[in-house]
C-alpha cells in the first residue's frame, strides 16, 4: 500500500482537504499542499474565518484555484450548517460546494470508514476489465462496486482499488504481479480488445503550456503579491500580444470570486467564507 499522508488520519476535515487537493492532480504534488493547508487551517472554522486570499496563497502552485475557492466556501457551510463538523451523510456532503459523488463517498469511506464504494475513472476501468470484461457505464460501475464492498472493509477496500489503479491497472495495464490477475475476467478470456480502453484515467489533462489555466495561475500569483493593474495583465499572464485574452481570463476569475476588481486593479479577495456562501 502506498504511504500517503492522508492515510494516517481519519479526521474528516483533513480527508476533505486531501480529496480537494487530489482532484486532477498527481498525489506527489497534492501531498505538499495538503500538509501546508492542514498546518495553516486545522479545522473548517479556521479556514472559514480566513480571508480567501490566505487560502489561495496556501494553494499556490497546485493550480485549479477554483478548488480552493470551493473548499473555502465549503468550510463556511460546514460552520454555518453543521456546527463546524464535516457532515457524515451523503446528501449533506453532496450539498457542499465543489463536492461531487466521488469526493462525498471518499469522505464517507476514508474518514468515517463507511462501507461505500468510491468510483472514479480508474476504478471503473478496473471493474470493466477484472469483473465484467466489457466497458461499464458510470452507473453500472457504481452499482457493481457497491455490491463488492464487504461489511467492515470500506476503508481498506477502496484504498486497495486506488493503489491497484495507480500501480497495475492503469491506462496501459501492468498485469505482471497484479493480485487480481488469476481472477481477472479480461485476462482469463484471452480476448485482445481492452474493455478498459473507454474510461480514461484521471491523469489525462489538456496541455498546460499556453492554456488559460497557465495564465490564470500567473495572474492569481501576481495578485497575491499585490494589486495588478489592467495594463499589467498581458505581460504577467505570459500573453504580451493578447491583452484581450488576459483581461477575459481575469474577468472570469473575478466572476468566480477568485479576484476582486477596484480602482483599476485586480486583487486577491479578502472576503471570509461567511460572506461567500
Ligand atoms: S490482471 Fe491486468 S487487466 Fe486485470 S485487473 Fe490486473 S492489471 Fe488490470
Amino acid at each position: 500500500m502506498r504511504d500517503l499522508p492522508w492515510r494516517h488520519t481519519r479526521d474528516p476535515w483533513r480527508i476533505l482537504v486531501a480529496e480537494f487537493c487530489c482532484q486532477q492532480t498527481q498525489v506527489g504534488r497534492a501531498a505538499d499542499v495538503y500538509g501546508r493547508f492542514c498546518d495553516r487551517f486545522e479545522s473548517p472554522a479556521s479556514c472559514a474565518r480566513a480571508p480567501l486570499r490566505d487560502v489561495l496563497d496556501v494553494w499556490r502552485g497546485l493550480g485549479y484555484y477554483r478548488r480552493a475557492g470551493y473548499l473555502h466556501r465549503a468550510a463556511g457551510q460546514i460552520v454555518d450548517r453543521h456546527r463546524g463538523s464535516v457532515p457524515e451523510d451523503l446528501d449533506s456532503l453532496l450539498a457542499l460546494p465543489g463536492v461531487g459523488a466521488y469526493t462525498a463517498r471518499a469522505v464517507l469511506a476514508f474518514a468515517f470508514e463507511r462501507d461505500v464504494a468510491v468510483v472514479d475513472t480508474n476504478v471503473r476501468r478496473i471493474l470493466s476489465r477484472a469483473a465484467a470484461n466489457r466497458s461499464l457505464s458510470v452507473a453500472e460501475a457504481q452499482h457493481l462496486a457497491d455490491d463488492i464492498v464487504s461489511p467492515g472493509t470500506g476503508w481498506r477496500h477502496n484504498q486497495a482499488l486506488l493503489d491497484l489503479g495507480a500501480m497495475h491497472c492503469s491506462a496501459v495495464p501492468n498485469c505482471s504481479g497484479c493480485p487480481l490477475r488469476p481472477a481477472c475476467a479480461w485476462r482469463r478470456s484471452g480476448i485482445e480488445a481492452d474493455p478498459g480502453a473507454g474510461p480514461r484515467g484521471a491523469g489525462r489533462q489538456s496541455a498546460f503550456v499556453g492554456s488559460d489555466r497557465q495564465g490564470r495561475g500567473r495572474i492569481l500569483a501576481a495578485a497575491l503579491d499585490g494589486p495588478v493593474r489592467t495594463a499589467q495583465l498581458a505581460g504577467l499572464s505570459g500573453w504580451p500580444d493578447d491583452p484581450d485574452r488576459a483581461l477575459r481570463v481575469a474577468n472570469e476569475m473575478a466572476d468566480e470570486g477568485l479576484l476582486e476588481f477596484g480602482r483599476g486593479a485586480f486583487s486577491a479577495p479578502r472576503t471570509v467564507a461567511s460572506e461567500r456562501t
